[in-house]
């Protein structure tokens, strides 16, 4: 099926993009194309005008800033973040989760703005990005603001973004301990996925801060709190011990949405498992930073 009529324009600026929104009252911006053309071409989504900010310049920028951030722009494919030098370097499981995000055609030109805005729980980065404290910066018509992925995804397919905001970087600290990822899949998307990102007191070798998300299982990456908090302080020796301990009580905590990834209980378990190998593998990992 073709897409229903459309206008069609190219800002080349992040100024120009939100004033072309503006001055049509209706559109929709355009990045790789993945999700929205293809929901145009089944008419399940319908916009008068197609804002292709693929023109605009810095808009595809990874870069370490002097405060010690990770900055990744909007327009970054999952193929240009999982070949980044910087990501390599600093966020290896970051650029091994975007090398394995959908299949080779999607991961070309789909990018992570793209996948964030969107809003499908099915997601890979969102998780991740939310254990990293990731803060997503806006730009519209009345100015530009700072969200956390925490709370820019409101329920399934709805983020906080206004229509005529543009998403134009991603930023996060760069971390100072282990991050590690574990997905599981029946298909192409994820049916429940962990993250955990812990920061590290190397002298005391504990940890003073860990912060874990699973996602996939309701509408938004969810904190694991129990988790979080049982971690704080323990040497690595303790951490097993202390995930089980508190692990049921904290996944009973969670909204799972039953659907085609399976039932309730068969996903906590799933996370259940996922979150222990993640463990393993941030124990693993030691505190090298
Ligand atoms: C077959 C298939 C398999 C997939 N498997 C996975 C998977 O395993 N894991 C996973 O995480 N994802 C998966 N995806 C999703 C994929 O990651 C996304 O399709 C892709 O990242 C979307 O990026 P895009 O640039 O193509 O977005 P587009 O399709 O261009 O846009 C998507 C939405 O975001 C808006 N938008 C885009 N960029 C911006 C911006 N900078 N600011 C404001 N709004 C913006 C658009 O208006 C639109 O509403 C899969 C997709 C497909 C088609």
């Amino acid at each position: 099926m073709l897409p229903s009529p459309f206008e069609f324009e190219r800002p080349s600026t992040i100024t120009d993009a939100v004033r072309a929104f503006g001055d049509s009252g209706d559109g929709m911006f355009y990045s790789g194309g993945t999700e929205l053309l293809l929901a145009m071409k089944l008419r399940v989504i319908h916009t008068d005008r197609l804002i292709d900010i693929k023109s605009i310049l810095g808009l595809d920028r990874i870069a370490l800033t002097d405060a010690n951030d990770i900055e990744i722009g909007a327009r970054c494919t999952h193929n240009k973040i999982a070949r980044d030098p910087v990501i390599r370097q600093y966020v290896p499981a970051l650029s091994s989760l975007c090398a394995n995000v959908a299949n080779i055609r999607v991961r070309s030109v789909g990018t992570i703005g793209g996948n964030l805005c969107f809003g499908e729980p099915h997601a890979d980065p969102p998780t991740m990005l939310a254990a990293l404290d990731a803060r997503l910066v806006l730009q519209g018509a009345s100015g530009t603001r700072l969200v956390h992925v925490d709370d820019f995804i409101k329920s399934e397919l709805e983020t906080v973004r206004e229509p005529d905001e543009l998403l134009t970087v991603i930023v996060f600290p760069r971390p100072t301990g282990p991050v590690t990822y574990r997905r599981f899949k029946h298909g192409e998307r994820p049916s429940v996925n962990v993250a955990m990102v812990w920061s590290m007191d190397a002298a005391a070798s504990t940890i003073t801060s860990a912060r874990v998300r699973v996602g996939a299982l309701g509408s938004r990456p969810q904190p694991l709190k129990g988790v979080e908090d049982a971690l704080r302080g323990l040497s690595v020796a303790e951490v097993r011990p202390a995930i089980e301990a508190v692990l049921p009580t904290a996944l009973d905590e969670l909204e799972v949405n039953e659907d085609r990834h399976g039932a309730a209980d068969y996903k906590r378990h799933l996370a259940r498992v996922l979150l222990l190998r993640n463990a393993d593998e941030a124990i693993a990992a030691g505190w090298s930073a």
